[in-house]
């Protein structure tokens, strides 16, 4: 309640975003698009049931999935990087690939996801790693101005939450440590579960005054310090998708906000973003055992995925 007066007093109304949110009936899937669909559809099988649960509770999960998620991230032709860390005694390891910049390499955008899963969760839409898996299929021969990096977070889930054992805080400290000039994290999230139906989108109090309440749309979600970021992505965003999309800066003390990876690098002080579909407000499996992937609108989602390979390209070349 204390943090909703909050909002309410820093925030009203919300920081306008560019552009407008897509409206009208959608084209029809390109064959790119159909292709994506399918790809999708075999990666998040792959993980959420061939694999399934997948964290340190099930350590042999865990290691299929980090040897999964190398393999999509070597569809980019770029070698796989690991950074391997002990969690009592267990080795765990972030996964990266970068596109060195042509023009400004010292400037870097890193877009990450995570491949854990919460205790009890196949975790079908909550993976992130099937969009980078996309990417790096996507940026395949690429380059860019900026330095591009994908890198695929172990231990973002509880227990390991916000600790110094998440893999994005283990990641972004090293970022800092190295002095390097992180200008762009974008947090692949839960980006499957869409709906047309009136009343889908549920928020918490105020924003439900605020934003659409049919969850038919991509949400780009920020903190305060990162609004520059978040209207540069939600302006591009809109200009090269045919899709619904809201942005909102949430103030600090709205914890929702933070509930990613992004949430490491504003610790370290970089501007970063969340990609969502807003999960446990309008998603009723997150973190359930059902979060399956009979629950995915993979077309959507390769929608989605193919307007973020254009943003992020976009944010990679100014
Ligand atoms: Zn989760």
């Amino acid at each position: 309640m204390i943090a909703a007066l909050c909002w309410c007093v820093m925030m009203l109304p919300p920081t306008t975003m560019p552009g407008e949110s897509y409206r009208g009936p959608v084209p029809a899937m390109t064959a790119g698009q159909r292709a994506m669909a399918d790809r999708l559809r075999a990666t998040v099988t792959e993980l959420a049931v061939d694999i399934g649960e997948r964290n340190l509770r099930r350590p042999d999960a865990l290691e299929r999935a980090a040897i999964a998620a190398e393999r999509y991230l070597a569809e980019s032709g770029r070698p796989v990087t690991r950074q391997p860390y002990r969690i009592a005694g267990k080795p765990v390891r972030n996964l990266e690939i970068e596109f060195a910049g042509t023009e400004s390499p010292h400037e870097i955008v890193v877009i990450g996801a995570h491949y854990d899963s919460a205790l009890g969760c196949p975790a079908a839409n909550d993976n992130g790693v099937a969009a980078l898996a996309e990417l790096a299929h996507t940026y395949r021969g690429r380059a860019f101005k900026r330095t591009v990096r994908l890198v695929a977070f172990v231990n973002e889930e509880p227990p390991y939450f916000q600790t110094d054992a998440m893999g994005s805080v283990v990641y972004a400290k090293r970022c800092r440590e190295r002095g390097e000039d992180v200008v762009a994290m974008l947090s692949l999230e839960t980006i499957g579960c869409y709906s047309d139906a009136p009343g889908s989108q549920k928020y918490p109090p105020p924003m439900d005054r605020f934003f659409p309440s049919t969850g038919n749309f991509i949400a780009f979600v920020g903190n305060v310090a990162s609004t520059p970021l978040l209207k540069r992505t939600v302006e591009s965003f809109r200009t090269h998708a045919k899709f619904p999309s809201e942005g909102v800066a949430l103030p600090d003390i709205l914890v929702a906000g933070g509930f990613s990876d992004h949430w490491a690098f504003w610790q370290q002080g970089y501007a970063g973003l969340m990609v969502t579909d807003t999960a446990m407000f309008r998603y009723p499996h997150y973190h359930e055992p059902t979060d399956l992937p009979d629950k995915i609108d993979f077309d959507r989602t390769a929608r989605v995925v193919e307007g973020l390979a254009a943003t992020i390209a976009d944010l990679a070349n100014r």
